[in-house]
């Protein structure tokens, strides 16, 4: 795929990701955005995701993103990012329904690749920050898309630290330093630093966890009622699951706080050889081999014994 060649003729570009953007979504359609505005400046590009944290707000224009789908548009293209399906579109999947081109960039196994009418999934990328890396050539960058895609790749590995970062993944990261990227603000202010709130919920969701599997497993529920008792929403719930996952003995942690009465959004970490897309693909979810989700329906108690069902497959139980 060729950057270039997909954006040819268009006059307008719409360019989304998932719902509950990530790190790598969000970076990801910022780099594009800017990539656009540096490189095709005649092209009208607009971004759209779901309401993001304050925390990126380093990430140049991020105050452009637009939140909702207001009036009908056909946009000439539209870019899907970091997402591989309409549902995980949200509301923006309108806009990919009417475009007169889609072209999807994205990394998930789970992604079966005919999704738009042009895609590029490279589940052994990384990120989807990495993938748009390798589409675009140091002279057609700047330190804004450098530091949006920075982002992504910081995200998506835990700072280099998961399995699915490779050499491809540190040259980009040495190539986007080279470009002038706050990598020390960039890492502590989006991914260590946590409110108070945040560190509070953290700290209520790691006493009640619960080993399981003769300590392999762990996991951990939020209900409605206590997102409301700490003031808490779903973004401030990022991270927990990685916590959960550092506990010594674990192979795989899961990570579930309810939605809607009786709905719960399901996190999942693996480590070793755990795969947990396989399990999260079993419900209706998705994503990477130690990183996945879901949403299931039912009681906490419903929830954790379909899902160990599912992982008794992997997990012997001693
Ligand atoms: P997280 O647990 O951080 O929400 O998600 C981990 C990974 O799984 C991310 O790459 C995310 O995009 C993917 N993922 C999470 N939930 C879902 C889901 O419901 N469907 C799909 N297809 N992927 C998901
Ligand atoms: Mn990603």
């Amino acid at each position: 795929m060729k950057l270039k060649n997909e954006l040819k003729g268009a006059k307008t570009a719409a360019i989304s990701g998932h719902i509950r953007p990530d790190g790598d979504c969000i970076g990801s359609c910022m780099g594009l955005y800017h990539y656009i505005r540096k490189n095709f400046p005649d092209i009208e590009a607009d971004v759209y995701l779901e309401e993001i944290s304050d925390k990126y707000d380093y990430i140049e224009g991020v105050k452009d993103i637009r939140h909702t789908v207001s009036e009908p548009k056909e946009y000439d293209v539209f870019f899907v990012l970091d997402c591989g399906d309409t549902d995980r579109l949200g509301s923006f999947a309108e806009y990919f329904k009417t475009a007169k081109k889609t072209v999807c960039i994205d990394h998930h196994v789970s992604n079966s690749g005919n999704f738009a009418d042009s895609n590029l999934v490279e589940p052994k990328s990384a990120a989807t920050c990495e993938t748009l890396f390798y589409l675009m050539k140091p002279e057609e960058m700047n330190t804004e898309i450098a530091t949006a895609l920075y982002t992504g790749l910081i995200h998506d590995t835990g700072v280099f630290k998961h399995s699915n970062t490779t050499e491809r993944t540190m040259t980009a990261a040495a190539k986007l330093v080279g470009m002038g990227v706050e990598f020390t603000k960039i890492i502590n202010d989006t991914f260590y630093e946590k409110s108070y709130v945040q560190n509070q919920i953290l700290g209520r969701a790691l006493l009640e966890s619960v080993l399981f599997f003769n300590g392999r497993c762990i996991f951990s529920a939020l209900r409605q009622k206590d997102l409301t008792f700490y003031g808490v929403t779903p973004k401030d719930l990022g991270g927990i699951v990685d916590q959960l996952i550092v506990t010594k003995g674990v192979k795989c942690a899961i990570f579930l706080y309810e939605t809607e009465p009786q709905v719960f959004k399901v996190s999942l970490r693996a480590k070793d050889e755990v795969d947990v897309s396989v399990v999260a693909a079993h419900f209706g979810g998705g994503g990477h081999v130690k990183a996945a989700g879901c949403t299931m329906m039912g009681s906490v108690y419903d929830v954790i014994n379909n899902l160990s069902a599912q992982l008794a497959k992997q997990i012997a139980e001693e």
